[in-house]
């Protein structure tokens, strides 16, 4: 690419450079995971800055430069308003999960989205409700990370619908006869198991329909979010937040 292009765009983190100018990162729909300067930003005069907040999704138009793409014009096509500091760690959270695991410069439309679902499920969080495990899951499904849900890591026979554990060293579901050698495990219920499953399958409409009760909530959200560390490879900062 030599010439300007106009795409869509999450911007995932940003940094000042010298005393006008931002380096922002930026997850786009065309080019993938992107670094960009935005010259001039810090100025008052700015009619950018607003536009390049974290979380913000934009159009924008891109030029190459010498070392790093260039931000043009940039207009807001979904900025979130956040009433609850929860729903603010959440997206901060979904920002530097995508921040930390997506290659820079591949082009992966499949993955904007998700990651556009990510920013609507922690805009609308809730903590009785599971709008941010959904896109999440299926972030590492798509990544490469799944799961084996249907048989046991260990012993490879098909797993009963009784009291399983997950491993997720081990990149699945053990059962109960063979997690006794196993350490780092997290019991998982055969609802869960089905759930994990039925984003697996990318089967996200029917999951608004699906009436969840608490306690799974809180198994699901556990769950994910020992995947999480494991994907992640570490504590992410903005989860303690
Ligand atoms: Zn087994």
């Amino acid at each position: 690419m030599n010439k300007s292009t106009t795409t869509h765009g999450i911007i995932l983190a940003r940094h000042d450079s010298g005393d006008t100018d931002r380096v922002v990162t930026i997850l786009t729909k065309d080019l993938g995971k992107i670094s960009a300067i935005a010259k001039g930003v810090k100025k008052l005069s700015s009619k950018k800055a607003g536009h390049l907040e974290v979380g913000n999704v934009i159009e924008f138009e891109l030029t190459p430069g010498k070392t790093l793409f260039m931000v043009g014009a940039a207009k807001t096509v979904a900025y979130h308003k956040f009433l609850q500091i929860e729903n603010m760690r959440q997206l901060f959270v979904w920002l530097e999960i995508l921040n930390t695991l997506v290659h820079a410069e591949e082009k992966d439309t499949a993955l904007f989205d998700i990651a556009r679902r990510g920013l609507d499920g922690a805009e609308r969080y809730r903590r009785d409700q599971l709008q941010v495990v959904w896109p999440e899951i299926a972030l590492y499904n798509h990544l490469g990370y799944q799961l084996e849900l249907g048989q046991c890591v260990v012993g490879r026979e098909p797993l009963a619908a009784t009291q399983n554990y997950l491993q997720v060293r081990l990149g699945g579901v053990v059962c109960a006869s063979h997690a006794g050698q196993e350490t780092g495990l997290s019991a998982i219920s055969s609802t869960a198991i089905k759930l994990f499953r039925l984003v697996k399958e990318g089967r996200w409409d029917i999951i608004p329909k699906l009436t969840i009760n608490e306690d799974i909530v809180r198994e699901m959200t556990e769950l994910v979010a020992t995947w999480r560390d494991e994907v992640v490879g570490h504590r992410l900062k903005s989860e303690r937040f």
